[in-house]
């Protein structure tokens, strides 16, 4: 497979031209197809596999040209750690460098002046840590009923950090017709209960 073949956004292809990359990984040769169709994925994928290319790449493309709307994001990729989120933002920035989109990062310590100003501005895509988008979601500052794709990354991680209750509570606010893209490198049973309750039909891919 060659990423060209992978009808991803000529300005998603551009950047990847970009960052030298040759060909798709195995996860994202797996992923990135029916994500494409709008369908659910769950990938299970360790750290190293090229798994954030795998989400984020045809995220970018599925939002395409719609428009950001003031604090109603349209996708949202939820990590379990500030550092994961903040390597997700870089990730996001490099890839969508030559399009519109916007995104606003929601880690813990940072004020919340800025995130909110994003927010309040309208941003396609919001990557979070899942207390501190809670935080702002009790704080009534955000909506998430306009979540068209939705990531979770690293699931079994947020299993060990306590996070699962967090995380069901954020899939409830989000609208039954989202697209998730989930990943995670193990699936323990709880994660598994996660993705029964939430996922519709997924495409399963490990690698
Ligand atoms: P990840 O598993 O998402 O943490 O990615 C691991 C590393 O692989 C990162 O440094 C990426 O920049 C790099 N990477 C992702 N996709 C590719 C690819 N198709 N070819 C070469 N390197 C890649």
């Amino acid at each position: 497979t060659k990423f060209s073949d992978l009808n991803l956004d000529p300005k998603v292809l551009k950047a990847i031209v970009d960052t030298g990359y040759e060909t798709p990984t195995p996860i994202q040769a797996g992923a990135i197809p029916p994500a494409l169709e709008g369908k659910d994925v769950l990938g299970i994928a360790q750290t190293g596999t090229g798994k954030t290319a795998s989400f984020t790449l045809p995220m970018i493309t599925l939002l395409g040209r719609g428009r950001a709307r003031a604090r109603m994001p349209r996708s949202l990729v939820l990590a379990p750690t500030r550092e994961l989120a903040a390597q997700v933002a870089e990730n996001f920035d490099a890839y969508a460098k030559y399009t519109k989109l916007t995104k606003a990062l929601l880690i813990g310590g940072v004020s919340f002046g800025e995130q909110d100003k994003l927010i309040d501005k309208g941003v396609d895509v919001l990557i979070a840590t899942p207390g501190r988008l809670l935080d702002h979601f009790e704080r009534g500052k955000l909506l998430l009923t306009g979540v068209q794709v939705m990531v979770v990354d690293e699931a079994d991680r947020m299993l060990d950090m306590g996070f699962i209750p967090d995380i069901e509570r954020i899939f409830q606010l989000t609208p039954f017709t989202r697209q998730t893209l989930f990943f995670s490198a193990t699936m323990p049973p709880e994660i598994e209960r996660i993705t029964n309750t939430f996922l519709h039909a997924p495409v399963k891919i490990e690698v």
